[in-house]
């Protein structure tokens, strides 16, 4: 994927100055998905461009990303993502340019502090479902912006535009305000769910949209897609921005978004970046975490199961299952059973969220729970949390060596926790990453972690 920024400010070349990158040097660097580069196409006086050019590898990229779109198994490896400028280009901006983005120039210091003529072209920029987008998003920026669609296949005009459009960005900005537009807002067009947020992203939001984002008539949006549509970190970041008339009843104060909350946004994300369409939640409790999937047109059959009686009647109140219109009840189902067992009505799922629940389980029994999911249900992903032992330091109320809840049999290290999780992968054909959820500690790491496990190809 290729950004190219030129200026017409005389003598042009004074953009190596600004950028910290000498024009007739070609510049590589890693990133975590490939390399990037820049170099300069054009360095006069009059003109002189600067390419940010992003080679990734599809093959990194298709890790840790679910098996792509449901029925399309080439889709982790033939995609748009080496070519459609997403937030891959924005980390590679943030990497080549980290002293132009905080608006130092040891040459030209007065020029970063200037406004001065750019022109940024973007030959293929994802805007999807809304080709007036980059207007809308850039426009009360102060750019002229210019759009140039193109059909997805020459050949086969009926296949209609591609979601893809060449951009023009005009404008008289100084250059660290550019770089920071560009870094907030390419991805929110990009808007694809593919990755794991975290709550650094929030930072990111408010420390690049500073000045800017507050005011800008679409504030919603872009802070909605910066953080990948995850709701508890949209109201976190909401908190800091001014209140409006209409905003989200009872942003002010929700800053602490309950760690609960945090890890169900946490695994809803995961479950929708595998693509699942049919999902279980093992021991589903109350519904947390099935009130939170329900809306979510992507997951159409969703089955909840608990050894509990009692609460699958909490489950059912919680959900007001009676009450659903009809096409909502028939994708739910919840059945009483047990993790210890094998259960056909487990077989042929997508997808299995174990949340919090194997440290409710016996030590001694886990292989039974091993047994039934992996073994037995075999869904393509399972995406299982369980509380980080070492966190328990930071709990003020709980006395050093007790565990969180006294139903739970175990609470395990992060090591332990691997140890266990790569086991049983490595045991029933899964591969497994791992996952922080909450805010980390520097020292005892988070206090939630989960474990995403992915079907091996047999
Ligand atoms: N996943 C829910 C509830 C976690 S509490 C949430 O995050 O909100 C743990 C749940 O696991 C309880 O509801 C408990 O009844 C259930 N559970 C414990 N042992 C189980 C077993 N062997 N099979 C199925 N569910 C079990």
């Amino acid at each position: 994927m290729l950004l190219t920024i030129s200026t017409t400010h005389h003598p042009a070349t004074d953009l190596g100055f600004l950028l910290h990158k000498n024009p007739a040097r070609v510049f590589t660097f890693g990133l975590p998905v490939g390399q990037g580069h820049v170099f300069y196409p054009e360095a006069s006086e009059e003109v002189c461009t600067a390419a940010l050019l992003v080679e990734v590898d599809p093959v990194v990229i298709s890790r840790g990303r679910g098996g792509g779109r449901a029925g399309l198994p080439l889709e982790p490896y033939v995609n748009d993502r080496p070519y459609a400028a997403s937030s891959f280009l924005g980390t590679a901006l943030r990497e080549a340019f980290s002293t132009a983005m905080s608006g130092r120039s040891r040459d030209r210091p007065d020029l970063a502090a200037r406004s001065l003529p750019f022109e940024v072209r973007l030959p293929a920029l994802p805007a999807r479902g809304d080709a007036a987008l980059p207007g809308r998003l850039f426009g009360p920026l102060g750019y002229g912006v210019s759009v140039q669609e193109a059909p997805l296949d020459p050949l086969f005009p009926e296949w209609g535009a591609s979601p893809c459009q060449a951009v023009t960005l005009r404008a008289e900005v100084r250059l660290r305000d550019l770089l920071a537009h560009l870094y907030v807002l390419i991805p929110v067009l990009d808007d694809s769910q593919h990755y794991y947020v975290s709550e650094a992203e929030i930072d990111k939001l408010l420390r690049y949209g500073a000045g800017w984002l507050d005011t800008h008539p679409e504030r919603d949006l872009i802070t909605r897609r910066f953080l990948k549509h995850r709701r508890a970190l949209q109201r976190a970041a909401q908190a800091h921005f001014t209140p409006e008339e209409d905003a989200d009843a009872g942003a002010p104060g929700a800053r602490n978004v309950s760690l609960n909350e945090q890890r169900l946004e946490a695994v809803k994300a995961e479950l929708l970046a595998a693509g699942a369409a049919s999902v279980l939640d093992l021991g589903c409790g109350e519904g947390n975490l099935l009130a939170r999937l329900l809306p979510e047109r992507q997951f159409t059959r969703l089955l909840g199961m608990d050894v509990s009686p009692r609460v699958l009647d909490l489950a059912r109140e919680r959900l007001r299952l009676a009450e659903l219109p009809e096409p909502y009840r028939a994708r739910l189902t919840l059945v009483q059973g047990s993790l210890t067992y094998r259960d056909a009505r487990l077989r042929g799922f997508d997808a299995a969220a174990v949340v919090e629940v194997i440290e409710h389980l016996d030590g001694a029994r886990l292989w039974t729970l091993e047994r039934t999911l992996f073994g037995d249900a075999r869904p393509a992903t399972v995406v299982l949390t369980t509380p980080n032992e070492e966190f328990n330091a930071r709990w003020a109320t709980l006395p050093a060596g007790t565990v969180r809840h006294d139903d739970h049999r175990f609470e395990w290290t992060r090591q332990e926790f691997r140890t266990w999780a790569q086991r049983v992968a490595g045991e029933f054909g899964y591969a497994v990453t791992f996952r922080d959820v909450g805010e980390v500690d520097a020292a005892l790491g988070p206090p939630t972690q989960m474990a995403v496990f992915r079907r091996e190809a047999p």
